[in-house]
């Protein structure tokens, strides 16, 4: 079928753990298009937080942080061996290190700063160009691409997302509990849910696609066919 509109923005949002970068990937992959992971931007704020000492025993010095936004560089590099960007924390490759619990642990309270999502945004919204995009998140659908040609909400129950998140870390050999990854998961709903800033909410025009028993080619099967009807409608 000839497919007449090429440059859309796929907005695709969801719980933690859902796979949403995954099919993200793979949707950029196979259209050519650009692929933004927001949450690697928000772990390295929190990460910027924990190395500056500004979280102390869990406790967040919001004042502090904010004075220090503007200190923080943020960069996409594209890693050709990969094939997609990786995210540089003042000129330092932070990809590995975001992903660790202990950053899981405290992103949430620095993304419900609103300084925070506010300069954040900015950025994501500065990264449409001239290419399609598909960028991952909580709030994309509804707050950094509300036009955005396709929104995807991802969902999946929290038991089967701890243990995919739980295997993910054991594959890359971190050293952690089931349990403590199915708390992590939890607590990360909830303070994402119900934020005042833009809390994770499905936007009334994405459509909702529940993965509990779908494998990572089926969810992306099931993406495709979305996105093929919008590029030819
Ligand atoms: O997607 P990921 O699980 O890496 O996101 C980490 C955290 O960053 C989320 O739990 C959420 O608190 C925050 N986040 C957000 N808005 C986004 C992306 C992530 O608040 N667009």
């Amino acid at each position: 079928m000839e497919q007449k509109r090429k440059n859309i923005i796929i907005a695709i949002d969801g719980y933690s753990s859902t796979g949403k970068s995954t099919l993200a990937k793979n949707l950029a992959r196979e259209l050519g298009f650009v692929y933004v992971d927001t949450g690697s931007m928000y772990r390295a704020v929190a990460l910027y937080a924990m190395q500056n000492g500004l979280i102390k025993d869990g406790e967040l010095d919001v004042e502090a942080l904010i004075e220090a936004l503007h200190q923080i560089q943020l960069d996409f590099v594209h890693n050709p061996d990969k094939g997609f960007s990786e995210i540089y924390l003042n000129g330092e490759k932070v990809e590995g290190l975001i992903r660790s619990l202990e950053v899981s642990n405290q992103v949430s309270q620095v993304a419900r700063i609103p300084q925070v999502r506010k300069k954040l945004v900015l950025l994501q919204k500065n990264m449409s160009g001239d290419r399609g995009i598909v960028m991952d998140g909580r709030d994309i659908g509804t707050v950094v691409f509300p036009e955005a040609e396709l929104k995807i909400f991802l969902t999946a129950s929290p038991e089967t997302r701890a243990k995919r998140r739980y295997k993910e870390m054991s594959d890359t050999g971190r050293n952690i509990s089931y349990e403590s990854v199915l708390e992590n998961v939890s607590q990360r709903d909830l303070m994402d849910t119900t934020r005042k800033d833009s809390p994770l909410v499905k936007a009334e025009d994405a459509v909702e696609i529940d993965n509990s028993h779908m494998n990572v080619q089926q969810t992306f099967d099931t993406a495709l066919e979305l996105v093929g009807k919008v590029l030819n409608s």
